[in-house]
C-alpha cells in the first residue's frame, strides 16, 4: 500500500515536485504495469517501494508493516542488471544472498536453485560479460529473487532487449507469478506488455497517479482523458484481449 506518497527533490538548480500525494494498492499475485511519459515519476515510485529511496511526505506498506529500506521481501530488477564482472554467475547471486542475510552454508545451493529456476543452470561458472543480453536479465532475474521476496519492482526490465528474448523474459515472469505467487509492479512503455501481463494498470502524470483500473477496463475505454491520449497515441490499439 502506498499511502501519501510525496517526494521532493532539492537540488543546486530548484525544487521539483516528482511524486504528489501517491495512493497505490497493489494486491497479492497482482500484476501492476506502471504507465506514463518520460519524467511522470514511474521510477522515483518504484525506488521508494523497493526502500532505495524515501518519500518526503506519506509512506509504504507491505503486508501492513511500514518499509524502512530495501528487504528481502522486495526484489529489484533494473533495464540493465549491472551485475558484477569479476563474480561469475553464480557469486553474483550468492552476494545478493550475502546481503539478504541467508548464512553462508546455503548460500551456494539456494544460488543453483535460483539460476536453475532462471534457466541459466548450465551457465553458472561463466562471467557475466559473457553472457547475451537475455541471460544477463535472467541473472538479474535470480538475483532479484534472492531471499524470496513477496514483491518483485521491475523498471523498464525488457525495454533493452529484442523481442524474442524479451517473449522468453515475461514467459519465465509469467511462471514465476504462477508458481510462486509472486506479485509485480512493472514500468512499461509497451502497450503490448501490458496487454499480455497486467492484472491492473497504474497511469502517472505529471508526479500524479491519475487512473488505476483493471487491464479489461483500461483496454475497454480509460476513463481518465490522460490514459485515453495513451492508447490512441498507438494506433494499433485496442486489439482483442484476452483477460
Ligand atoms: P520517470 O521514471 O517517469 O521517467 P523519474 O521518476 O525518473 O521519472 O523522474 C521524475 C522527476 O523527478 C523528473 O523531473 C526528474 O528529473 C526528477 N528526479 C528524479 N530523480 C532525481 C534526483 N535524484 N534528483 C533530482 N531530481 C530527480
Amino acid at each position: 500500500r502506498v499511502r501519501g506518497v510525496e517526494r521532493r527533490f532539492d537540488t543546486a538548480t530548484g525544487s521539483t515536485l516528482a511524486l504528489q500525494s501517491t495512493d497505490l494498492d497493489v494486491a497479492e499475485n497482482d500484476f501492476v504495469t506502471i504507465l506514463g511519459p518520460s519524467g511522470c515519476g514511474k521510477s522515483t515510485l518504484l525506488r521508494i517501494v523497493a526502500g532505495l529511496d524515501h518519500p518526503t511526505a506519506g509512506e509504504v506498506l507491505l503486508g501492513g508493516q511500514a518499509i524502512g529500506g530495501p528487504g528481502a521481501d522486495r526484489g529489484m530488477v533494473f533495464q540493465s542488471p549491472t551485475l558484477f564482472p569479476w563474480r561469475s554467475v553464480r557469486g553474483n547471486v550468492e552476494l545478493a544472498l550475502k546481503l539478504r542475510g541467508v548464512p553462508r552454508a546455503e548460500r551456494r545451493a539456494e544460488a543453483e536453485r535460483l539460476l536453475q529456476l532462471v534457466g541459466l543452470g548450465s551457465a553458472m561458472d561463466r562471467r557475466t560479460y559473457e553472457l547475451s543480453g537475455g541471460m544477463q536479465q535472467r541473472c538479474g532475474i535470480a538475483r532479484a529473487l534472492a531471499g524470496g521476496p513477496d514483491l518483485l519492482v521491475l523498471d523498464e526490465a525488457v525495454s533493452a532487449l529484442d523481442v524474442v528474448v524479451q517473449d522468453e523474459i515475461l514467459t519465465l515472469l509469467q511462471r514465476l507469478q504462477r508458481d510462486r505467487g509472486l506479485t509485480c509492479l512493472f514500468i512499461t512503455h509497451n502497450l503490448a506488455l501490458v496487454q499480455r501481463m497486467a492484472s491492473r494498470v497504474a497511469v502517472m502524470q505529471g508526479g500524479r497517479l491519475v487512473e488505476t483500473a483493471s487491464a479489461v477496463e483500461f483496454f475497454k475505454g480509460p476513463a481518465h482523458p490522460h490514459s485515453r491520449e495513451l492508447l490512441n497515441a498507438v494506433p494499433s490499439y485496442p486489439q482483442p484481449i484476452v483477460p
